[in-house]
């Protein structure tokens, strides 16, 4: 594999125990792997014991996996206008930051919020303290990914402006970009064809820069461009289709980077060994083997 080649992989289940989301990321021929430490829609904290953690040091380390990237939960919002959410999301991305250096992890990746029709301009300069102060309070050397939204209501980091915002108002290195392909499409950023993706990513040089790009989330979309509506699909089962990831992946300014599948899979249950092959072949790199036997 040459370094310029994309490293493809999936988010993968952390049930049972975060040792054994490093054994699914393997069982389906990852790379790289995404995972929520804890539920998604809780704010409950993870208490990592020590036998779990040398457990899961021990995989990750036998595995050779490139890299593990946690997603923060679906509550946080650091453009809410409440003070009490707004402690409560700063808090809660300390402690998964905190989370990433204990688990060797690469970044925290998280969506910015909603600002409950306060605007946006009104709450940038409150998002970009909050990364600050996330930064600031964990110590990690982790990065802190803020992911582009699908939209709908009040939505923060729908737009390449807003994510460019909130990346400058935060003015920290740690503080890098997540791609979500599903989510730009949703925004109405086309990525089905050569011009499409020639406009979508010189939008995202212009006002972001690449060197600002840590993460892609290749995610097909069920629902129609512009459509605001966060829904994945199978790579080539949804509207960007496999020539849209064929030219995602060819770009140069994307293929060095992980790439993360968040999509259903063949049984409703998560990316598995096609969702990485489907991918795969759009990167023109070899497939992997499929295991017959999930773990
Ligand atoms: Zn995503
Ligand atoms: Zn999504």
């Amino acid at each position: 594999m040459s370094r310029s080649e994309p490293l493809i992989g999936a988010h993968v289940s952390a049930r049972g125990g975060i040792d054994r989301a490093v054994d699914n990321a393997m069982a389906i021929g990852a790379e790289v792997f995404q995972t929520h430490p804890t539920p998604a829609q809780t704010w409950a904290p993870l208490r990592l014991d020590s036998i779990r953690l040398a457990a899961y040091r021990e995989k990750y380390a036998a595995a050779g996996l490139h890299g593990h990237y946690l997603h923060a939960v679906y509550l946080i919002n650091l453009a809410s206008p409440k003070a009490s959410l707004l402690r409560q999301s700063i808090g809660s991305l300390v402690h998964y930051m905190q989370l990433a250096d204990q688990l060797e992890a690469v970044g925290v990746v998280f969506h910015p919020g909603s600002h409950l029709g306060a605007g946006f301009a009104s709450m940038r300069a409150q998002i970009g303290a909050a990364l600050r102060e996330v930064v600031e309070r964990s110590t990690s050397k982790a990065l802190l990914l803020v992911e582009n939204s699908a939209g709908s209501g009040g939505c923060v980091g729908c737009s390449l402006e807003e994510v460019a915002g909130i990346v400058e108002a935060a003015s920290s290195e740690q503080v890098r970009v997540c791609f979500d392909t599903q989510h730009a499409f949703a925004s109405g950023y086309d990525l089905r064809d050569a011009a499409g993706i020639a406009r979508t990513l010189g939008d995202f040089e212009r006002l972001i820069g690449f060197d600002r790009l840590a993460l892609v989330h290749a995610n097909d979309s069920r629902r129609e461009l512009g459509s605001n509506v966060d829904r994945h699909a199978n790579i080539g089962d949804g509207e960007i289709g496999v020539d849209g990831f064929r030219l995602l992946l060819a770009d140069e300014r994307l293929r060095a980077l992980p790439w993360l599948l968040e999509v259903p899979g063949a049984e409703n249950a998560g990316p598995d060994a096609g969702s990485i092959n489907a991918l795969r072949e759009c990167a023109g790199r070899e497939l992997v083997a499929v295991h017959a036997t999930a773990l």
